[in-house]
């Protein structure tokens, strides 16, 4: 296989306190890479800003006129991390490249491991996936709430390894199909691991944040789970339908035997309780499922409207 130009996508949302040393400490390890013979020195580092209300983008600017290897695009307003990715690898592909590697614009994933997934990459890995050795940098709630959520995909029939991020290369191979999805909100993690391209696990070290702060808080974490549910799994809808078949039976049997005790004991003002109890359950569950529902039936109207992924206002090329 020939040396690949590889494109590094990086998504920034008001990242103006960690941009510029992001960029440089990759430029050392392009150079790096560049000299020992893995990329082609044409390779390059294509930014996201994902419609930054601080200096971001002036500061990628600065860099795109001081360093030939800058490329990037602006969002005309925020559209959300997996949507910055994905206009990301979207560029990449247009602009042209052979294979493309995704990292955070804060470089909490270690950037070295960049060369262990070319190496892969070079043994015919389509996709290599950073896999973090573990969550020590992220809170007690962050690291129940992640561990619940790729227990639940799990069971749910999404095969996606825990601890997984959207650190991952992939091969120009990978970004064509990704093409033929038209889901406007494709969920990366599920799309890349069920695509059934050879794919590799790379593990590598998660650092502390270098500056600012985190850009996600418990609602985006929430839709991003959510949207991970329902785009890659119906499993819940079946669950719906067999329990409602179930509380039908049970309702039907609860019903008999109440009147086959009004007949034969008439003793019917009996059951107070179970009447409150059996009532409170019910509408729990029936608000439940029809929450359930109701997600799925969102993601069809989203779909349905078919509303561009996002909107570009500026590109440095
Ligand atoms: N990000 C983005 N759009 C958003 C939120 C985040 O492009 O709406 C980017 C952010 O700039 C960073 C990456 O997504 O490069 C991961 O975000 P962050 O580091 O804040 O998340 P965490 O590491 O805390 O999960
Ligand atoms: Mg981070």
């Amino acid at each position: 296989m020939n040396i690949p130009t590889l494109a590094v996508v990086i998504p920034c949302f008001n990242e103006e306190l960690c941009i510029k040393s992001t960029i440089e400490k990759l430029d050392v390890l392009f150079d790096k890479l560049i000299n020992s013979g893995k990329i082609k020195s044409d390779s390059y580092f294509y930014l996201v800003d994902d419609g930054s209300s601080d200096s971001t983008w002036d500061i990628i600017e600065e860099l795109h006129n001081i360093n030939s290897r800058v490329k990037a695009v602006k969002f005309i307003r925020n559209f959300g991390n997996q949507k910055a990715i994905l206009a990301g690898l979207e560029g990449v592909r247009d602009i042209g490249c052979d294979c493309a590697v995704s990292i955070d614009a804060d470089l909490q994933q270690d950037e070295n491991a960049i060369e262990n997934f070319i190496d892969e990459y070079m043994n015919g890995a389509d996709i290599v996936s950073g896999i973090r050795n573990d969550r020590k940098t992220d809170s007690f709630f962050k690291k129940t709430t992640a561990l619940l959520f790729y227990k639940t995909m799990n069971i749910l029939g999404a095969k996606i390894p825990p601890n997984h991020s959207d650190y991952r290369l992939v091969s120009k191979r990978a970004l064509d199909i990704m093409e033929l999805y038209h889901e406007k909100y494709l969920f990366l993690r599920g799309f890349f691991n069920e695509v059934g391209l050879k794919t590799s696990y790379v593990h590598f070290d998660v650092k502390p944040r270098l500056a600012g702060e985190s850009k996600f808080n418990f609602m985006s974490l929430m839709t991003l789970a959510l949207n991970g549910i329902t785009s890659y799994s119906v499993v819940p809808l079946r669950f719906v339908a067999v329990l409602g078949f179930f509380m039908a039976l049970f309702g039907f049997l609860v019903g008999v035997e109440t009147v086959i005790e009004k007949i034969f004991w008439h003793n019917s003002p009996n059951g107070w309780a179970t009447t409150i109890i059996l009532l409170c359950i019910f509408g729990g569950i029936q608000l439940f499922c029809l929450g359930l529902i109701g997600e799925y039936v969102g993601q069809v109207f989203r779909e349905v409207k078919a509303r561009p992924r996002y909107i570009k206002d500026k590109e440095l090329l």
